[in-house]
């Protein structure tokens, strides 16, 4: 799934094409949204808010769209074809450049005043200016989720209590500060999650400048860990209807998650195909 630092670098690349240009393609090709014409109308800015992607128009109208599992904004050539592709979802384009959005999870379009009914709700954004890390770690404590969720890995994933942070690097920030992801947030000192915090920005961070590389333990399930040599294992995190993927080290992180037995697990790479966010995919 793409995280904040994707989202992040996404924004960055459609705010350089549509920044003070007019669109000269629109093409909305989702429910009743497929009806709605932009063209003539130009962009403001192309802004993140967590994992979420707000194309702000001069019309006083905003595209707000969200990668979910697989999506992406792709830029091409406007001279190049848009492809006829049922995942193409969107295209916008100048007379320069088209933007293909292809296999979002979400498009709507609001009144840039309503923007707050799609992203109100989200937590202080681990990537954004008005990043308030004393609030995210207020937010963790609060424990939105009902006490038997109100574990370390799940907390981060809840987008209400901060935006932006995914199961990678949920992963990686709980392995690099040796937090076992399935703690209870009531067990850890507040010095220890803003630490926590503090390091998956910083990791974030670099991420947006570049590509990740090598990942500390996302998706090593099955691969000796960096650190100790031990074997890293694969459990899930989260309410039952929303369960994630978390990777961890054992011996690092203090142990298995509660619905780990122990047995031995597969590297991820073997056999089935997975997306770089380490999920196997269903086919
Ligand atoms: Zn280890």
């Amino acid at each position: 799934m793409p995280e904040g630092d994707t989202v992040w670098r996404t924004c960055q690349r459609l705010d350089t094409v549509f920044r003070g240009q007019v669109l000269a393609l629109a093409e909305l090709r989702w429910g009743r949204l497929i009806d709605s014409d932009l063209t003539g109308m130009g962009t403001i800015e192309v802004v993140p808010r967590g994992k979420h992607i707000l194309h702000r128009l001069d019309s006083g109208l905003t595209v707000h769209s969200h990668l979910k599992m697989e999506g992406s904004w792709r830029i091409q050539d406007a001279t190049d074809r848009v492809p006829q592709q049922d995942r193409i979802r969107a295209v916008l384009g100048t007379d320069r450049w088209t933007a293909l959005g292809s296999r979002l999870g979400r498009l709507d379009l609001v009144r840039t005043d309503d923007e707050a009914t799609l992203v109100g709700h989200l937590g202080p954004d681990i990537l954004g200016e008005d990043w308030d890390r004393d609030r995210a770690v207020a937010n963790l404590r609060a424990g939105r989720l009902g006490s038997t969720h109100d574990l370390i890995a799940a907390s981060l994933l809840d987008q209400r209590n901060l935006a932006g942070i995914g199961t990678m690097w949920a992963s990686e920030g709980l392995w690099v500060e040796r937090i076992n992801p399935w703690r209870p947030v009531s067990e850890l000192g507040d010095a220890q999650l803003s630490a926590l915090l503090d390091r998956i920005k910083r990791l974030m961070t670099q991420a947006c400048a570049k590509l990740p590389g090598e990942s500390y333990v996302h998706a090593r399930s099955g691969h000796p860990c960096r650190r100790c040599g031990q074997t890293i294992r694969v459990a899930l995190a989260g309410p039952a209807d929303r369960e994630r993927t978390l990777f961890s080290c054992p011996r690092c992180q203090d142990g298995l998650a509660p619905t780990d037995d122990g047995k031995p697990q597969a590297p991820l790479s073997s056999g089935q195909s997975r997306s770089r966010s380490g999920y196997r995919r269903r086919t």
